[in-house]
């Protein structure tokens, strides 16, 4: 069976780490024009730090790198590279978590050469401190031990990849109790955020089963 410590992240969770993160830039008075989003990640942390630091502008890029749950491709990506001129503008580029560091440290190369800002600091929610090449310049939590960290933005998605991973090993579609028992056993989650018998009744619309 898979073994893959598995975190279930609530919005109340979301909400003290970006709370943090603009604590943090507030006490530094780093007033930011623009925020930039990692997508997808970055997508929900960077809407609500812009409103909790009254920033209006929140542009996105899309960076490729974990594309199934708890598997990482070899190299991070910009999947739809643009260019801007931002200068004169101070940008924060944003993420859910900096786990190898790689998104950052490409996000933040693109940024410099396609956008050209002032200034450019970095934040997350989070950080996993012993895996992380890149430590951003803001960051709500730091992680000393690897784990997945299931946002509630992603719920759906990594219930599904994790449920495929069981399926791989055992070679049929499980019943819902054994499911139910395979996640306790594989990844620690003992209360799933989305209920077994729905995912797989998603899964089937998706024809993954
Ligand atoms: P990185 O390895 O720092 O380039 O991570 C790229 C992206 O993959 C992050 O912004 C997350 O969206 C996702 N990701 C990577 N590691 C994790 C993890 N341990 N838990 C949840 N999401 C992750």
């Amino acid at each position: 069976m898979p073994k893959i410590p598995v975190k279930v992240v609530t919005w109340d969770d979301v909400t003290n780490w970006t709370l943090k993160v603009a604590e943090k830039i507030k006490e530094q008075n780093y007033q930011a024009d623009i925020i930039i989003a990692i997508a997808r990640g970055g997508m929900v942390p960077a809407r609500l730090l812009a409103d909790y630091l009254g920033v209006l502008d929140v542009l996105s890029i899309k960076v490729e790198h974990w594309v199934t749950t708890a598997g990482a491709t070899p190299e991070a990506k910009i999947k739809y590279p643009y260019t801007l001129n931002l200068s004169g503008k101070r940008v924060i580029i944003m993420d859910d978590i900096a786990d190898t560091g790689d998104s950052f440290i490409l996000a933040k190369r693109f940024v410099e050469e396609n956008f050209r800002p002032e200034e450019i600091k970095t934040a997350s929610m989070q950080v996993i401190k012993p895996t992380s090449k890149y430590v951003p310049d803001f960051f709500g939590d730091c992680v000393n031990e690897w784990a997945w960290f299931m946002y509630p933005w992603n719920y759906w998605e990594d219930m599904i990849n994790l449920t495929k991973k069981i399926i791989e090993e055992i070679k049929r579609v499980p019943s819902v109790e054994e499911l139910e028992k395979m996640f306790k056993e594989s990844y620690g989650i003992t209360t799933p955020p989305v209920s077994l018998d729905k995912i797989l009744e998603e899964m089937k619309r998706r024809k993954n089963i």
